[in-house]
This record gives C-alpha cells, structure tokens and sequence, in this order.
C-alpha cells in the first residue's frame, strides 16, 4: 500500500515546486522601525548611502606612517594625534607618523599603519621594532574597500537576523520595508481536544498542538490565526473551513488518518480542495496531506485587510494529530511555504550533518523516512557535532519531543552505527 505514497523526496519536491511558482507572488509591503525588523523579510534591496567604510581607517591603536620609511626602521617624528571621530588630518609630511587609535581616519600619504606594540619610542620620535617590517596597506581599510556608495548590500528576500539590523542601521536606516506577514490558519481537530483553560474530564486531553503550531509559525515569520478547535463532525468542520478561506496558509491537525472520525479529507474534498499529495512515506507523519482550495472572488481583500498573498486558491497542510507528527511535518512541509509566503528566498528546511552517538539500536530497518527526536551537541572544539536519539514512546511522545532539539533523520532502508556520519533536522 504504502509504496504508492510519495516518498519523503518525492513530497519535498512537490512542495519545492509550490513554492516555486509563490516566488512571483509577492506580498504586501509595510514599514517597520528597525527595532521590530527581526525576522521579517525586506521587501526592498538595502543599497549602501555612502562608501563602506566612508573614509579610510585605521584598525588598530598605532602610528600612521609610511610603510617605506617604517620598515627601513628610520626614526619617524610624532606629528600629531587622531583620534576616531576626528576629521582625518593634512598630508603626512615625510619622515614623519602620526598617532593614531582604532577607528580614525588615516591623513593622505600614510600607507600603513605601524602597532603601538611594535614600536620603541623616545624623544617625540618612533622608530619600528628591529625585528619587523610592515608592508603597504597593513591595519588600514581603505575608503570603500567594503562597498560603494549605490551598491546592494542585501537583496529583496532577506531575512532580517542581527546582522541585518547592524547594516540598516550603518546605512542610515531606522526602519525598513518589509513583507506583511503571511496570516496562518490554525485549526484543531478532534473530540478528545480541549483547551488549555478547561479542565480535561477523563478521555479529553489539552490542545497542545494549537499553541505549538501557533508558536512554529510566529518562529518562522508568519502571523497565527488560532481558529476555535473543532469536534470531528462533518458541520464543525465545514464551518470551520469556510472561515479559514480568508488566510493565507491553513494548517489543520488531527483528523487525517484512516479511522472512522478522521474527517478532514472528506471535508476539504466538499470545499473543492484540490489535493497535491495524500500521504507520504515517513514516520511520523505518514497520514499528512498537502493540496490548494481555490478562492471564489479572486485577490478579494480579506479579514486582514489586503489581499490574500496566493490569489487564487488557498494552500494547506493536514497534519495527523500525534504532536511529534504535527511537529515534523511542519517542519518539513508546512514550513518552506510559509517561508516563501513571507517573501523569503531561502525556504528550505535546515538539514545538518552530525556524528551518530554510542547508544542502544532500536532503529530497525523500514520502508519510511523516519525523523526521530533527537538531542544534538554542539562541540566547543571544533569537533562534529553529536547527535543521540532521545528516549521516546512513540509520536504522541511530547516530553520525549521536549527534551530533543533536533530529529535525526534515518533514509528508507537505512540502518546507521554509531560513529556513522547522519542528517539532523534543526528545530
Ligand atoms: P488523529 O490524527 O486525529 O488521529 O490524532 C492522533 C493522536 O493525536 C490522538 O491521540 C489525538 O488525541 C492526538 N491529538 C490530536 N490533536 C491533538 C492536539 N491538537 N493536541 C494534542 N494532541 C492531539
Ligand atoms: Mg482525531
């Protein structure tokens, strides 16, 4: 049965055509102060408003002198101090250097600049270590050297992580145009479900998937729309349906398996939902679907104001309902067209290499991709990272997932040993 699935690849790929055709689909533009800007997406290139660096700087606290003069180890008179913020100062007369800190603005004629460290100095003279020689160019960056003034510096798409933030603000930039976030749907589905603040009677449980899906989303740039959760009844989940045609991406959990009350498919299917893949050959999450509902009015402006950011027909994901499930699927499905939805090139999700650790085998050989909850050590020594299975009891395991920070990732048929080298998951 299950060979007729997709496989992991096969989905992804599937997805990553989706994704493709978002890229022309662009979505609405707002300004934020650059305070805010972390994790969004600019919507506009970042061109530099002046040469990087603006003038040419010293990079060390030390005599700006003539890489010549130093070298050949002449005594250089001290003509004068710069300090950083200082306009840079006149020709350097020859046989002469000039004091000078990390940050100021080298005067013409200087070619090097000479560490305070390596100098002897007397008599308002310095004269360079015996030892050493300096060549042209050394401790300066020269005016540009890191860009011209026009030049882009970051491309429309980036995401906005703090290095972003400190070359806005270089260039001059206290806010910036970014990509309105995609709003996501989240829908819970089950009878057993209830919400945090009710007390659970015997067969209930808390929907927990709800407020990790909505914090999955808020971590990869989107906005989450928490719907009401819904029993599994074919009314409720109509209902719910039609209210989540306003969203940009609709994630539903639960429901999505082969048992008597996974009513979601069937209920897609009466919203004319057109179904891109219906299982997948992974573990968890075999049960997840992938498909578009169209919209009826084209580009209608929706409850967020503006309108929807793939115009013509809604994607969504149905996740199972198994919390480790929901997790990985997100993740690995939900997540890159989220990511290209915001306006993001980059949206594929973050595979690492690591070295599999000593520990109990309990990895059989299967016919699924299975992404595992796993715990990854990152070295301090420059060391592979490791990565050790965590204990779990299956995908409704949420502790287990709690305690992992990544999924360790086991192709079909395969059976790694310890020491092996494998895939990770990064959360
Ligand atoms: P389902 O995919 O509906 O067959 O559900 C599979 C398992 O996941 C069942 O044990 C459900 O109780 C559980 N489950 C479904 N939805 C949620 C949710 N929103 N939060 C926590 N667990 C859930
Ligand atoms: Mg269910």
């Amino acid at each position: 049965m299950s060979s007729a699935l997709p496989s992991y690849d096969e989905a992804a790929a599937q997805v990553a055509a989706y994704v493709g055709q978002l890229v022309h689909m662009r979505p609405v533009v707002e300004r934020v102060d650059l305070g805010r800007a972390l994790g969004r997406v600019l919507a506009r290139p970042l061109h530099a408003d002046r040469d990087q660096p603006p003038f040419a700087r010293s990079t060390r606290d030390g005599f700006a002198c003539r890489a010549a003069e130093a070298s050949a180890h002449m005594p250089l008179t001290i003509a004068g101090t710069t300090r950083a913020g200082e306009p840079p100062a006149g020709e350097l007369p020859a046989g002469a250097a000039r004091e000078i800190m990390t940050g100021a603005p080298v005067p013409p004629g200087v070619d090097a600049v000479v560490m305070l460290e390596h100098v002897e100095m007397s008599n308002g003279q310095i004269r360079l270590d015996p030892k050493r020689t300096i060549a042209v160019g050394e401790n300066i960056v020269s005016q540009g050297a890191q860009a011209r003034k026009g030049d882009e510096l970051l491309p429309v798409g980036t995401v906005i992580t703090p290095a972003q933030v400190a070359l806005a603000a270089a260039c001059g930039h206290s806010a910036l145009e970014v990509f309105a976030r995609p709003r996501v749907a989240i829908l819970s589905t089950g009878d057993e479900i209830v919400t945090i603040k009710s007390t659970p009677a015997p067969g209930q449980i808390r929907n927990s998937n709800g407020p990790m899906l909505a914090a999955l989303v808020v971590a990869m740039g989107g906005e989450p729309w928490v719907l009401p959760n819904a029993p599994d009844n074919p009314q409720a989940l109509d209902t719910a349906l039609a209210q989540a045609t306003e969203a940009d991406l609709l994630v539903v959990t639960g429901g999505v398996s082969a048992g008597k009350f996974d009513l979601v498919e069937p209920a897609l299917a009466r919203v004319g939902a057109h179904f891109h893949f219906t299982g997948v050959r992974i573990q968890p999450g075999k049960p997840l679907v992938f498909g578009e509902i169209p919209r009826h009015r084209d580009a209608a402006v929706t409850a967020a104001g503006r309108s929807p950011i793939a115009p013509h027909a809604l994607p969504f994901f149905g996740l199972p309902g198994n919390p480790v499930s929901s997790a990985v699927t997100f993740l690995l499905f939900a997540a890159p067209v989220l990511a290209s939805l915001a306006g993001s090139v980059e949206s594929a999700p973050r595979f690492a290499l690591a070295q599999l650790a000593q520990g109990p085998q309990r990895h059989l050989k299967s016919d699924l991709t299975r992404f595992l909850p796993a715990r990854c050590t990152f070295g301090t020594a420059g060391e592979m990272p490791e990565v050790a299975l965590v204990s779990w009891q299956g995908s409704g395991d949420l502790a287990a997932m709690a305690r992992s920070n990544c999924f360790l990732v086991l192709p079909e048929q395969s059976h790694p040993v310890p020491g092996a080298v494998v895939r990770i998951l990064l959360i």
